[in-house]
Parts: C-alpha cells; structure tokens; sequence
C-alpha cells in the first residue's frame, strides 16, 4: 500500500459513505422549512460569451448551479427552467427600436459608428453571439419567478441569471442589455400595492432607480461604492426621488475597503426602519456578488457570511421575495456565495467543505471551502464618523415619508413604470444634465468629505 500524497487520497471514503454524510443540516427542528421557496434557472444561459477579455463570464451560473445541485439543495426548492421572455414582454420596459438592435445587431454584421453610438455598445456593452437570446433567457427567468410569487406558490423566489440592474429603456449599460428587474417589479406591481427593491452590488442600482424615481410605490434602496466618479457615476445620498417618488429612493454612498461588521450593522440600522415605514408586500433584492473581497472588479472587504447575513436580515421579515444576482467577476466566488444563500433562503447550514464529487470541484482549491476568506485585502475607507453621518441622512430622509402610502389598485398603469410623458422628459433632461451634475456631485461630496474628515 502506498502512502497518502494528499489530502483527496487521505480522506477518499467508498460511494456509500460519501453518499450517506450530510452535505446540509436543516435550522428548522422538524425539517420542513415554512417557507416555500423556488428556483429559476435556465442552465443556457450560462452558455454565452461576452468576450475573452470581458469580465463578465456567464459560466459563473454554471458554477453556482453545480454548487447548488451538489449539496443537493434541490430537495429543498421547487426547481423551474423557464422559458424565455417574449420581445412584448422586453417591451414593457424597453423602447421598441432598442429592443430591435438588439434582435438584430450580430457581430457579423457592420453597423455604422452613429448606430454604436445610440445605442452604447463598446468595450462595457459588446455585440456578442447570441446577445439578444441570453437578454431574453435570464429576463425570462425572472418574470418566471414574479408569476410564482404572484400566484402565491412561492413566498421566496430566486434567479441568480439576473439582478441585471444598469440596463436603461433605451440603452444597455454595465454589462446589462435587458433590465430583468424593472420588468420583474412592473409585474409584481400589477398585484402588489408597494415593492421595496434593495441593491447591495457594488455599484449603484440606477436603471432600477431610474425606472421607479417618480413614483411612491417602489422603493429603491442601494448600498454601494460612491465618489462621483466610480462607475456608473450616479447614487449620491442627494439622489432621493422626483414628485411623487420623493423621499423613495434611498441611496447610501461607502467608500472603499468596508468590511463586514460595519457594512452589515449600517445595513439593519437602515433597512429595518425603512421595512417598518414604507411596509412593502414584495422584496426584490439584487444580490451582486461584486461586493465581496477579493472581487476582480472590487475594491470591498466582504465575506461571503457578511453578504448572507444581509438577505438572511430581509428574509426575516416574512415578507415575499424575488431574488437576484447581479455584478460579480470572480467566478468562483460568486458561485460560492450564491449557492450560500441559497442555502440561507432555505433554512440550512451546509457543510463549509464543498463536496469533492463536485463536477467543477478543481475550480475551488486549494481550500475547497465554501467560505474563504476574502478581507483585508484592501484598507477601510469608511470611519465610523462617515458611516454614522450617511445614516443619519437617510433615516432624516425617512422623517419625510408618509406611512405606507396606498394605492388603488385600478390605478395601475398600462405602462410599466408608469411615468407620464412629463416626468419622462424630465429623467431624459436629467440624463443630458449628468455629466455637468456629476461635476457639481464631486465639489459637494468632497466638501462633505472635508467636513466628517475634519
Ligand atoms: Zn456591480
């Protein structure tokens, strides 16, 4: 017999046992989570390419997906494959001669530079293989979710293929084409009377926010990092909605480097008050995992506990929930993460050791763990003097709105969001003007800056 060379051949156990070790223990002591939750996920969407060089890399749902199955979390959920969404579907959202490029547009076709332009395709938004067909199956994946939280056979619904939250009516942005959150968020609101949507991606949710700036019925809520010049340049605390959206839309700006305890204590001192004010019948919460330390596109210090830990806080209201992915550009991460919440959403512990029978197992040494550790790498810019003064912002913020505000629900618009053509006019002029407010933005901010720094 030869000795062990490493640690796989020390611990190699037969089929039977391996079979019979739990890779899940169950919270709940009868075993049955209360909950029902569902699982949406078309595994083609994991088949698309933005590019080699691009850092977007749909294979990270394969990950997750393999993940998920390999701690046979399946048996906990009702699993979906969806179908994709319609193009009258896209277009409840999206403008027509947009959602029409992107039918149309290939790589192998020439289009002019005025026509890349209009529509914002570059290095961030390519044309790629198959760009319309992969917007169309994760947009899917998300409305599949909404008609089981509508229908009441799911209370908690998750699609890790979306969260793609920078998408805009007539334009893609930041990797996104099709913003499957705000046509989630119209659906729900043709039942539901008020929807809190809550970001903790690293960047700042603004297609979502855009869509919704207007109106009382959404909330918007996201945490992420600020300075007026990180992309997509928007979510200053300043940002709180327009007429009747004033005061619901609520934007908490940090600065590099924050880290768990800090990230999730301000995220309960300001999400609890603002469940209990605004009192929301649907949560849809953007899960990107971009915010973790060591994210190829980070600058955070969160682990992958410190991010769960946030939409274990919302789970516990009790209140419906669509759940989404969103940004996060280091595959195996992110994969770890939402397989974790996954976990999390269904009431179980996992085993931190990924299972070694695990197709994708070698994406995860050397620690095969599901919970490395991925802090310190970056200083924390946030003082407790900065974060205390944010927070104080937004729950004055909060001091202005009126309780719950109601809704008749005849009301409802054809349109999805429910702008009228004046207030569209005014986001579009809004639009125009960013650049010169951004500026402005920047002068504030550093003020505000020198002033909690002195
Ligand atoms: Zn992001």
């Amino acid at each position: 017999m030869s000795i062990p060379t490493s640690e796989s051949e020390t611990f190699t156990v037969d089929k039977k046992t391996e079979e019979n070790t739990p890779v899940y223990y169950d919270k709940s002591s009868n075993g049955k989570s209360r909950t029902n939750v569902s699982y949406h996920y078309n595994p083609e969407a994991s088949r698309y390419h933005y590019g080699t060089l691009h850092p977007m890399k749909p294979f990270r749902l394969m990950l997750t997906d393999h993940l998920v199955i390999s701690y046979k979390l399946y048996e906990k959920m009702d699993l979906y494959t969806p179908r994709r969404a319609t193009k009258e579907e896209l277009l409840e959202f999206h403008a027509e001669d947009y959602v029409n490029f992107l039918q149309t547009a290939s790589p192998h076709t020439k289009l002019s530079d005025q026509v890349l332009a209009q529509f914002n395709i570059g290095d961030d938004c390519p044309i790629f293989d198959g760009m319309y067909d992969y917007s169309t199956i994760y947009a899917g994946a998300s409305l599949d979710a909404t008609r089981k939280l509508i229908s009441g056979m799911s209370d908690i619904a998750i699609n890790w293929s979306g969260g793609l939250h920078h998408a805009k009516k007539y334009e893609p942005s930041g990797f996104c084409y099709v913003n499957d959150i705000v046509l989630s968020i119209i659906n729900l609101l043709r039942v539901h009377p008020r929807v809190m949507y809550i970001d903790i991606d690293l960047h700042h949710g603004d297609g979502v926010q855009e869509a919704f700036y207007t109106t009382d019925r959404v909330m918007t809520v996201s945490f992420h990092k600020y300075n007026g010049e990180f992309f997509p340049g928007t979510g200053s605390v300043d940002e709180v909605g327009l007429g009747k959206g004033k005061n619901y839309a609520i934007n908490v700006p940090l600065r590099d480097g924050i880290d768990d305890e800090s990230y999730t204590r301000l995220f309960k001192s300001i999400m609890e008050p603002l469940i209990t004010k605004f009192q929301p019948t649907c949560i849809v919460q953007q899960c990107g995992a971009d915010s973790l330390g060591y994210d190829r596109l980070g600058c955070f210090n969160l682990n992958i506990r410190a991010h769960g830990d946030c939409v274990n806080f919302i789970k516990s209201f009790g209140i419906p929930m669509l759940v989404v992915g969103g940004g996060g550009y280091t595959p195996r991460n992110v994969s770890r993460l939402w397989c974790y919440e996954t976990s999390v959403l269904n009431d179980v512990n996992l085993d931190p050791k990924i299972p070694n029978y695990l197709a994708t197992y070698d994406w995860f040494g050397p620690d095969y763990s599901l919970h490395p550790q991925l802090d310190g790498r970056i200083d924390n810019k946030n003082s407790k003097k900065y974060l205390e003064s944010v927070k104080q912002e937004i729950l004055e913020q909060i001091r202005y709105l009126n309780h719950a505000p109601s809704v008749q629900m005849q009301e409802i618009p054809p349109d999805i969001t429910g702008l009228t053509e004046d207030e569209e006019q005014l986001i579009k002029e809004l639009n125009e003007e960013s650049d010169f407010q951004r500026a402005t933005q920047k002068v504030k901010d550093e003020a505000r800056d020198t002033e909690i720094m002195a």
